[in-house]
């Protein structure tokens, strides 16, 4: 770590010093405060990470106990530690493993904590398995960073990032979110499939897997033969539910001729468990605390702002910079930026526009005067800051004249 801080290097971003790394070490060690979300399997990573990428002040929050199915992969936990927090467990192994940190473990549900409690840290690392629970915390951190309404401008100083992990099987992602400055959680929500479903007919008439096999006993046969007593749903968590659903999943993959139906299988279909994998976890955590620490010493820029790892088939890795959708409902209202729309205009083929004169159509209100009598240009220089919606509505016609085009045309504006 000091030697990547003594030297200045063509990754190094504005704000970086190489003189100053004895300073950023010390501050890593004593002042940045980091929460790690989640004490699970990327968070067992996480946590060891930053505690030996030096930084010295971690928090680290979970509600679960420790399952002694989570021994093969969350290696701060042993067999004796069955049954205990893991917040606890963890923080403990991480103090004695790595001698001068403090390290604190929060037992409960991270959506009970107040947003003043969020407050307090100054990086936020994730590493959870609900979308849910991502997206209470973003609209958290989103709510704390103000934005002027008449200008648009965003306050910065409640501005905590967050970087955020996930991974479910052989994939992985890692991001980085600047709550109100790049795409929040809520902004992608899109991304994120469904659980997995199979077509009806596959299932009826040309099953092909033992998982096609399990999902038509679940929701075909289960609810036809009641064997439970009529109205009686399905419970994945009933060993007498869990045995019927595989003896009849069995004998229609034996019809078929399918090998694999098991127990096993059968609760991961109907549960939708998709089994976790160590080394995706340790990628992603990886990215994760190499970003945590970018962003704390400057010694080179943030991830934009997403990247995904693809183990299933070699290994496949994408970086791609999501984009913050303008009618977001957490940290949307949103539009384009006037620069934006300014800069839009120049790029249209059909304008190329220089120096614009824009008017609202529908109101003949003056938006913006690039040149012109200077009482007009100093009129309009107000709308400077201004987001596009705050002057016009969404699909609403703007007239521009620009001495470049000669002659005034009207554009439609719109944004997603
Ligand atoms: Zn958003």
């Amino acid at each position: 770590a000091r030697r990547l801080l003594t030297r200045p290097g063509p990754s190094a971003t504005a704000d970086f010093s190489a003189a100053d790394a004895t300073d950023v070490l010390a501050t890593l060690h004593n002042d940045v405060r980091v929460l790690v979300v989640g004490a699970g399997g990327l968070g067992c990573e996480l946590l060891k990470d930053l505690a030996l990428a030096g930084f010295g002040r971690l928090d680290v929050i979970d509600m679960d106990t420790i399952d002694v199915s989570n021994l093969n992969r969350q290696f701060l936990f042993r067999a004796a530690d069955v049954g205990k927090p893991k917040a606890a467990v963890a923080a403990a192994y991480i103090r004695a493993r790595v001698p001068g940190l403090t390290v604190t473990p929060h037992v409960g549900d991270l959506t009970r904590r107040p947003p003043e409690w969020y407050a307090q840290f100054n990086l936020i690392v994730a590493g959870l398995d609900s979308i849910d629970a991502r997206r209470w915390l973003n609209a958290t951190l989103v709510s704390l960073v103000a934005v002027d309404p008449d200008t648009g401008e965003v306050d910065r100083s409640g501005l905590i990032p967050w970087i955020d992990g996930g991974s479910e099987g052989l994939m992985g992602q890692a991001r980085v979110i600047l709550p109100r400055l790049s795409a929040c959680f809520e902004c992608t929500l899109s991304m994120f499939d469904t659980p997995k479903t199979y077509p009806l007919c596959t299932l009826a008439n040309t099953p092909r897997l033992p998982e096609h096999c399990v999902e038509y006993a679940h929701v075909v046969e289960y609810p036809r033969a009641a064997p439970f007593g009529a109205g009686v749903a399905f419970d994945a968590d009933n060993p007498n539910h869990l045995t019927w659903l595989t003896d009849a999943a069995a004998a229609r993959a034996a019809a078929f001729h399918i090998p694999g139906v098991t127990r096993r299988l059968a609760a991961g279909v109907v549960k939708h468990i998709v089994p976790a994998v160590a080394s995706t976890n340790a990628v992603i955590a990886a990215a994760c605390a190499v970003e945590a620490w970018k962003l704390a010493t400057c010694a080179a820029g943030p991830l934009r702002n997403y990247v995904m790892v693809n183990g299933t088939a070699g290994v496949y890795s994408y970086t791609y910079e999501t984009e913050r959708r303008g009618d977001c409902e957490v940290c949307g209202g949103g539009g384009v930026p006037r620069t934006e729309l300014l800069d839009a205009l120049a790029a249209e083929p059909a304008l190329r526009t220089r120096s614009p004169v824009l008017r609202v159509a529908a109101t003949g209100a003056l938006v913006w005067a690039a040149e012109g009598p200077p009482a007009l240009v100093e009129a309009t220089r107000g709308n400077a800051g201004k987001r596009v919606d705050a002057l016009l509505e969404r699909g609403g016609e703007l007239i521009v004249t620009d001495r470049a085009m000669g002659g005034a045309r009207t554009v439609v504006v719109t944004w997603p």
